[in-house]
């Protein structure tokens, strides 16, 4: 099935949004020093969208020709219930849904990949920023690298593939680790996407343009371009010659990727936040949920607020203009 039963979603610009990232929880397990600021302050759990309201949600954007929903976070797989969570969100597939996914640092994949694919989830991103067990400690401040490592091999050992693996480059950090990334999974069937940083408030990096680490990829392999699916998002994906991976990349900074964007986010508190940009007033869909709106009040709201959706963010490479508040609050 193609398009929303109620009609797709089209911003000003022309661009048909299909695809929402929905933050779960704003907790974490790790504190990653480029996401998780050290003032943070968690919501109280009211604030924070029930299943039940998450489920209708769900069914409601599938009507409106969302085609794909993340769950995100923070760490999803720490909000208590993350199983039956999912299960509520699944119900969205009986109205046009076709992928449902989950973005996570993998500390707990090990024993949840088996219950999250059964509850209906279709695929998981993980993240891992470095394979040096120091740093891995020094960037999430958690000894946990064994344990994200042993959670991807649980899911190529399910046969839980596509997988793809987020790797965040930052300048000095983890820059020169990007051979090692390919070498190191060189047997395994996934992609490793290697992510611009995107300066935020307590911007503390300097980010490495794509551009410089296909460079370093190409001096050791040989890289050919892999045609996506149209739709497949904002990474330009490479097979790695005599290598069960791929690499890829999110140049989010030097390569904006605003005149085909298709997402809008929705925090952890439920506000409907639709770029990336700085938005002065963001829908609150819980407050709509909870004064006992219908579906169709709900519906005239979220089109009406991606009306608002601005043209492109005005962030720069160099962090001069920083994204507004942090990404575990926004909900990567
Ligand atoms: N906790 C989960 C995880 O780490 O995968 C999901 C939430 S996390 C905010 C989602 C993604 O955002 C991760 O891949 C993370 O690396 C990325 N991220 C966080 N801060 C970022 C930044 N400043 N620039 C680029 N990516 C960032
Ligand atoms: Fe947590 Fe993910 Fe942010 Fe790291 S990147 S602090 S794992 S939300």
């Amino acid at each position: 099935m193609q398009g929303g039963s109620r009609g797709d979603i089209i911003d000003p610009f022309g661009r048909r949004i299909s695809y929402v990232r929905l933050s779960v929880t704003d907790r974490c397990n790790f504190r990653c020093v480029y996401c998780m600021p050290d003032d943070i302050e968690f919501m109280p759990r009211q604030s924070m969208l029930s299943f039940e309201e998450i489920g209708r949600l769900c069914v409601v954007l599938a009507q409106m020709g969302i085609e794909k929903i993340r769950l995100t976070g923070g760490e999803p797989t720490v909000r208590q219930g993350i199983v039956e969570l999912v299960e509520q969100a699944d119900r969205a597939r009986a109205h046009g849904l076709r992928d449902l996914a989950m973005t996570t640092n993998g500390w707990n994949l090990r024993k949840m990949a088996g219950p999250l694919r059964d509850a209906g989830l279709d695929r998981v991103n993980v993240s891992l920023d470095t394979l040096d067990r120091c740093r891995f400690k020094e960037l999430t401040r958690r000894d946990q690298l064994d344990e994200v490592l042993a959670g991807i091999e649980a899911v190529v050992a399910m046969g839980w593939l596509p997988l793809k693996l987020n790797v965040v480059v930052c300048q000095g950090l983890n820059d020169l680790e990007v051979v090692h990334y390919v070498e190191h999974f060189s047997h395994l069937p996934v992609t490793i996407r290697f992510i611009e940083y995107m300066p935020f408030g307590q911007s503390r990096f300097g980010l490495v343009p794509w551009d410089v680490t296909r460079r370093r990829l190409e001096e050791r392999f040989e890289l050919v371009p892999v045609a996506g699916p149209p739709g497949a998002g904002p990474a330009t994906n490479f097979k790695v010659v005599g290598s069960a991976v791929e690499v890829g990349t999110i140049g989010a900074m030097s390569r904006q990727f605003c005149d085909s964007c298709n997402r809008v986010r929705i925090t952890t508190d439920g506000r409907l936040k639709t770029c990336l940009a700085y938005e002065p007033e963001m829908l609150s869909l819980r407050d709509l949920l909870r004064s006992g709106c219908s579906d169709d009040e709900l519906e005239i709201a979220i089109r009406l607020a991606i009306r608002r959706k601005p043209e492109r963010h005005l962030s720069t490479e160099d962090g001069s203009n920083p994204f507004e508040g942090s990404m575990v609050s926004i909900g990567g």
